[in-house]
């Protein structure tokens, strides 16, 4: 089959070292071999937020960080939300494929709700997967490199395209999501490293502030380091880390830090991720000056012909 890979991040904050392994080195691997789209989700920022926030800002500093870290917009269509209207007409037909009780369940929306600091839930957050839905089907996309938190929306995609097709006729194929190196890494907290929630290490950091969020990270009393997922969550993911960046495991680096404690566990977590970086935050600081912003304007574009070729076809199977 011909796949076509669609992903996307909400303009919330830079790209961290989650992102990198959960989705971003897959999706540098993957634009050599199929069509690719990738989306800045700004209209899901308000799913968790009363604000859009720094909106722009943040939609640079994502564009920056795709470049950094290899993405080619020759190779791949950069678009977002806000510019395709299409996507919001095909979330109508797709909301009365799911029940509320499905949208009611999903996991890592209940996460999220944990998570947000808002008063009340407002509809979005219990429909945004349905517009995802819409996302990765505006383009038949049907491989979507993802990290774990995002399991729950593809099964809520894969519904609507089965749903749809039983009810309308064969129009969508059913995407499955692809996972990276680490589809959970965990922040410096020990909870899933986030953008929003303050215990992520961004890709754009500088190695001071690299080495000052690692100082910050929390382990525990034990001297002797060990890779023990179950018993020691933190140390295990600091290791996880580690052994990330330099391509080794976690259990031998354990090993070789021995009864160096958390001290010497931090300063390889800090050498590891800064040498990592170092490639992708010096090419991040030579694109900083120029204009990336047309590369949105060029990909709005295609993005959009493709979304108003699949409205169509929709609206026809359903007889609009
Ligand atoms: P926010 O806190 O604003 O929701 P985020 O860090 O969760 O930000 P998203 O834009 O929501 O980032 O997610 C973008 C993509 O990165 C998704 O595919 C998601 O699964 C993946 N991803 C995010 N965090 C991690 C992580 N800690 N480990 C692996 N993959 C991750
Ligand atoms: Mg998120």
């Amino acid at each position: 089959m011909n796949d076509v890979v669609l992903t996307g991040d909400r303009p919330t904050g830079p790209l961290h070292l989650g992102h990198y392994f959960g989705s971003l080195a897959n999706r540098v691997r993957l634009q050599d071999l199929h069509p690719m789209y990738v989306l800045i989700a700004d209209y899901q920022v308000i799913t968790d937020r009363d604000l859009p926030g720094e909106i722009r800002r943040y939609t640079t500093e994502l564009l920056l960080d795709y470049l950094a870290v290899g993405l080619d917009p020759a190779k791949v269509t950069i678009f977002q939300h806000s510019a395709i209207p299409e996507l919001n007409q095909l979330l109508l037909p797709f909301l009365s494929l799911v029940s509320v009780a499905e949208l009611r369940r999903n996991p890592t929306v209940k996460d999220e709700i944990a998570h947000s600091s808002q008063s009340a839930v407002n509809g979005l957050m219990f429909t945004y997967p349905v517009h995802q839905a819409a996302d990765i089907l505006f383009c038949k996309g049907t491989l979507v490199p993802v990290g774990k938190d995002q399991l729950p929306h593809l099964e809520v995609a894969r519904l609507v395209a089965r749903r749809f097709n039983e009810r309308y006729g064969e129009v969508f194929p059913l995407p499955e999501a692809m996972m990276g190196a680490q589809p959970l890494l965990r922040g410096l907290d020990g909870g899933k490293m986030s953008k929003s929630r303050g215990n992520a290490i961004a890709l754009s950091a500088t190695e001071d502030e690299t080495a000052a969020l690692i100082r910050k990270a929390r382990t525990d009393a034990e001297r002797l380091i060990t890779f023990d997922e179950e018993r020691r969550p933190e140390v295990a993911n600091l290791l996880t880390l580690a052994g990330l960046c330099l391509g080794r495991g976690p259990a031998e680096l354990a090993g070789e830090i021995g009864d160096g404690g958390a001290v010497t566990l931090k300063r390889v977590v800090t050498e590891a991720v800064n040498e990592f970086l170092r490639p992708i935050r010096k090419r991040r600081a030579e694109l900083a000056g120029g204009d990336v912003r047309r590369i949105l304007a060029e990909g709005n574009e295609r993005a959009r012909e493709r979304a108003v070729r699949t409205l169509e076809e929709v609206q026809a199977a359903m007889g609009f």
